[in-house]
C-alpha cells in the first residue's frame, strides 16, 4: 500500500468504512506529505528506533515510521479506528496497536515489555484536548524518552519554545525546557488536516538532554517557586513569591538578594537558571 497522506486516500478509506470523526477525541487527520517527512526528519528516525506513536488516527503516520523504525507501537482511544488500522497496517509486521488511552497506560511497562526498554521516541500528532498532559507524562515519570516529536496547537508549540521576556514565556515553558532543547520543526496550517480544525499546528522536537542542565536541590521546590513567579504576571517578584506561602516578605528579600536578582523584577524576566538558583536559596528557607 501507498502513503496515506494524500487527501484522496485518506477519504477513501474513512468512506469505506463509513467512519465518523469525533471533534472531542481530536481527530484531525494530517494530509501532508511533506509535513510527515519534516515530523520524521525532525526525530532523526532511524532502522534501531523504538517509537510510540499515541493516537495513530488511520495510520497515516505509523506507516512511514513502519517502514524505517524497528518497532512502533501506536496507542490508540478510539476502537471504531481498530479494524481500520489493521488494514491499513497490515504488511508491516513490526507495529503494535493498542486499543487504550494513553493517560490510562503504564508506559513504562510498556517500554520493559514491547519496546526491549527503550530508549525510546514518543512521535505522534497529538490530539489537542490532552498535549500538555501526555508531554508531561513522558517527561515526568522516568520513561527512557531520548525525543518528542509531535504536532501541537501553534499557540502551545510557540509556549514550549518560548525565551524569557516574551509574551508566551511561562510554566510550560520552564517544565519543558528543565527537560530538554526544543525546536521547531515545520508549520502546519489548518488545511492540512480533515476535517480542517479552527486552529494552526505546530511540529515541535523536544530533545531530552541525557545530562542535568539546572542542577536544584529540590525539583519540587524549583516548580513550586517558578509557579508563584508567574502567579501575578504584573506583580514583582517581591509581591509574588509571598504566594510560595512559607516566606515573610524579610525572607522573600534575602533570598532575592543572596540568589543576586533586583527584587523589582518580574517573573516572566527570568532564565530557567535564575529560577534554578532563586529555588535553590528558596529551598534552604523551607520550615
Ligand atoms: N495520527 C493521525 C494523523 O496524523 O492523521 C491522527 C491524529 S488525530 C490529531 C489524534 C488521534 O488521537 C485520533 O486518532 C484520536 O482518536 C486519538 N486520541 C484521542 N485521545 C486519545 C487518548 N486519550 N489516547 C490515545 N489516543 C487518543
Amino acid at each position: 500500500m501507498d502513503r496515506l497522506s494524500s487527501h484522496s486516500a485518506t477519504k477513501d478509506v474513512v468512506q469505506k468504512h463509513g467512519f465518523k470523526f469525533s471533534k472531542s477525541l481530536g481527530q484531525n487527520f494530517l494530509i501532508d506529505d511533506n509535513v510527515i517527512d519534516s515530523i520524521l526528519q525532525g526525530a532523526r528516525l532511524s532502522k534501531g528506533d523504538q517509537i510510540i506513536e499515541v493516537g495513530p488516527g488511520i495510520g497515516t503516520l505509523t506507516r512511514e515510521m513502519g517502514k524505517v523504525a524497528d518497532k512502533v507501537v501506536a496507542i490508540e482511544i478510539d476502537r471504531k479506528l481498530i479494524p481500520i488500522l489493521r488494514e491499513t497496517l497490515d504488511d508491516l509486521d513490526n507495529v503494535e496497536v493498542i486499543n487504550k488511552d494513553i493517560l490510562k497506560v503504564d508506559v513504562q511497562e510498556l517500554v520493559e515489555e514491547k519496546l526491549k526498554g527503550g530508549p525510546v521516541k514518543l512521535i505522534a500528532n497529538l490530539p489537542y484536548y490532552i498535549t500538555t498532559p501526555i508531554v508531561m507524562k513522558f517527561l515526568e515519570e522516568d520513561i527512557p524518552v531520548t525525543d518528542i516529536v509531535v504536532m501541537v496547537q501553534k499557540e502551545v508549540a510557540d509556549r514550549m519554545n518560548a525565551v524569557p521576556g516574551t509574551k508566551d514565556y511561562g510554566t510550560l515553558s520552564i517544565a519543558v525546557q528543565y527537560y530538554c532543547d526544543t525546536e521547531i520543526v515545520a508549520k502546519a496550517p489548518r488545511h492540512m488536516f480533515i476535517p480542517q480544525p479552527n486552529v494552526d499546528s505546530t511540529v515541535i522536537g523536544l530533545h531530552v538532554r541525557p545530562e542535568i542542565k539546572y542542577p536544584v536541590d529540590s525539583e519540587e521546590i524549583f516548580f513550586k517557586t517558578v509557579k508563584a513567579g508567574f502567579s501575578q504576571r504584573r506583580k514583582t517578584l517581591l509581591n509574588s513569591l509571598s504566594t510560595l506561602g512559607f516566606l515573610s516578605k524579610e525572607e522573600i528579600r534575602e533570598v532575592l538578594l543572596e540568589a543576586n536578582i533586583d527584587e523589582k523584577r518580574r517573573g516572566e524576566t527570568l532564565s530557567i537558571q535564575e529560577f534554578a538558583t532563586l529555588s535553590n536559596k528558596v529551598n534552604a528557607k523551607v520550615p
